[in-house]
């Protein structure tokens, strides 16, 4: 077995294999994180090189499958096979729906502690089939499965990590929710009772360079109170209790968002379900056991309305995404504005 050992590389590319592959490389050992480019996992697969990554290519090249026998029957149990077979149906969908295109889009479900079910890199939703399943740790150390797990199981284990509740992460390019990812956007709430109880108030997170820690981290501020996050410039993420369920959330924010843009062309403003009528709606949500900063933060307003009345789109207001300021710290900025008010006006005498 001859290995090339390409760790120290952020991204890799056709180009790099090239340059560095002997005819009887077997091997390549990558960091945890290394983004490897559609046209290089090509090169990987025609030469059939086994890509080992992170801790097990640190080891050594002869480092034995991370699986146990008791990892090994979890992957093969009458459970994870039902699991293989929804991330499939559910695969299928969102590409029947369009909201992934290519190989885009990453499924994923926890099966144990510590152990979570995901897609692999570089194939179609559309195409998956059971045996094409990856599993890998809350590291994102692959323990099981023929072929290399999908670049983006990162933020997935993020939000396992951050949300006990949180059994299944669906990640989608959809265009109406996406179309308000990119311009830095939101949509209101209180128009649609549907979006309300699923959804309710979406977040939006920073870009961040796909497939990297730096990006799956970027949800960690908000995936508490939001069962789905716009991620800016990319697409969207949401989590469910089961895989199903997280690809309906998916549904729900891209119809809405879709729906919002149609209105928006009637030329008439859009109307709001009033506060009262929203509040009974956050009831039904919290018996469901769905998460909403509204739940619990009485300051929050329930009703996010646009500021220019009629518009469809507004920015993200902060409502139980980061830590209340405390009373001090409220005294020291009225302080700080007062003094700035009073330096002011001084100046104009
Ligand atoms: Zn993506």
């Amino acid at each position: 077995m001859k290995s090339i050992d390409l760790t120290k590389e952020k991204v890799i590319t056709q180009a790099d294999l090239a340059a560095a592959a002997q005819a009887d490389t077997t091997e390549l050992l990558l960091s945890e994180t290394a983004v490897v480019t559609p046209s290089a996992f090509e090169f990987l697969e025609q030469r059939k090189i086994t890509v080992r990554r992170g801790a097990v290519a640190a080891k050594s090249a002869a480092a034995s499958p991370a699986a146990t026998p008791a990892l090994q029957a979890l992957f093969n149990s009458p459970e994870a096979q039902a699991v293989k077979e929804e991330i499939c149906a559910v695969g299928r969908k969102l590409w029947l729906r369009q909201y992934v295109d290519g190989n885009g889009g990453n499924i994923s479900y926890r099966i144990g502690p510590n152990e979570v079910i995901c897609t692999p890199t570089l194939t179609s939703k559309y195409d998956l089939r059971p045996e094409d399943m990856c599993m890998v740790d809350l590291t994102g150390k692959q323990l099981a499965g023929g072929k290399p797990r999908t670049s983006e199981i990162l933020m997935h284990l993020e939000i396992y990590k951050e949300v006990s509740e949180a059994k299944a992460v669906v990640h989608c390019h959809p265009a109406h929710a996406t179309a308000y990812a990119i311009t830095g956007r939101i949509p209101p709430n209180c128009v649609i009772p549907e979006y309300e109880v699923f959804i309710g108030k979406v977040a939006l997170s920073p870009y961040e360079t796909p497939g990297t820690p730096e990006f799956a981290r970027t949800v960690i501020p908000f995936v508490k109170h939001h069962n789905t996050v716009l991620l800016s410039n990319h697409g969207i993420v949401c989590w469910g209790d089961t895989v199903t369920h997280a690809e309906w959330y998916a549904e729900v924010v891209d119809t809405y968002c879709w729906t919002l843009m149609l209105a928006a062309q009637l030329g008439s403003p859009v109307t709001h379900i009033g506060s009262d009528k929203a509040g009974d709606l956050l009831a039904i949500k919290k018996k469901l056991g769905l998460p909403d900063p509204r739940h619990e933060l009485t300051e929050c307003a329930l009703c996010d309305l646009p500021d220019i009345p009629g518009s469809i789109a507004i920015q993200p207001r902060t409502c139980g995404d980061s830590p209340s300021l405390t009373a001090s710290e409220i005294e020291s900025i009225v302080q700080a504005v007062t003094d700035r008010v009073v330096a002011a006006l001084n100046a104009k005498k």
